[in-house]
């Protein structure tokens, strides 16, 4: 199994390459090819496995580059793991027409919300400042096609919960849930239940 075998965008491929992926860990051989097709999958893998790459690579195949839009949402249990993943998304669609941002509690509402203005397509944030940005009608959620939801264990263990809940309720009714998980306790699988339809379940 290849990169080369999963039917990319060239450009997206070419980023991969050029980021210095050789092949897809194990993660990513089982769970790209079911998201890109527009399953709803949950990823049972732990840091350390690439799984940010998984849903990465998905959102910039997902991706539609001719619309500035945001069109993917990424939501992760820290700041700086929000971040990272922009960095991720950014660099991996280096050869592609993307803009992604992080939007993190703790910096100045006002960027966000001139960076949204401007045009953003992938978004990547902590669920309080993505809740914030969608309710002041900053952060358009109409043309959302998918919605990731990183380290589902760890945001619930941060009291994230209901903050989760009020974000799903805005996105349109047919999104795409992406859910990646170190564990699957109950609670989490009470949102799989709540949010997805006929997951693909993945175990690495
Ligand atoms: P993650 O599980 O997303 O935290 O990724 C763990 C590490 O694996 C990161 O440093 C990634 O850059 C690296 N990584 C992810 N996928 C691949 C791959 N296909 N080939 C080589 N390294 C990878």
């Amino acid at each position: 199994p290849t990169f080369d075998s999963m039917s990319l965008k060239p450009a997206l491929l070419r980023g991969i390459y050029a980021y210095g992926f050789e092949k897809p860990s194990a993660i990513q051989q089982r769970a790209i090819r079911p998201i890109i097709r527009g399953r709803d999958v949950i990823a049972q893998s732990q840091s350390g496995t690439g799984k940010t790459a998984v849903f990465s690579i998905s959102a910039l195949q997902l991706l539609d580059e001719r619309s500035s839009e945001p069109q993917v949402l990424i939501l992760s249990p820290i700041r700086e793991l929000a971040e990272q993943t922009q960095r991720v998304v950014s660099s991996l669609g280096d050869f592609m027409n993307v803009k992604a941002i992080a939007c993190i509690g703790g910096k100045s509402l006002g960027e966000d919300r001139k960076m949204l203005q401007q045009g953003v397509q992938i978004l990547s944030g902590t669920p309080g400042r993505v809740y914030d940005l969608i309710k002041r009608g900053d952060l358009r959620t109409r043309s959302l096609k998918a919605f990731i939801i990183d380290e589902a264990d760890e945001m619930l263990n941060k009291g994230f919960k209901e903050q989760i809940y009020d974000i799903y309720r805005y996105l349109p009714p047919q999104s795409q849930v992406v859910l990646v998980s170190a564990t699957l306790p109950v609670e989490v699988l009470e949102m799989t239940r709540k949010f997805m339809n006929d997951p693909v379940r993945i175990l690495v």
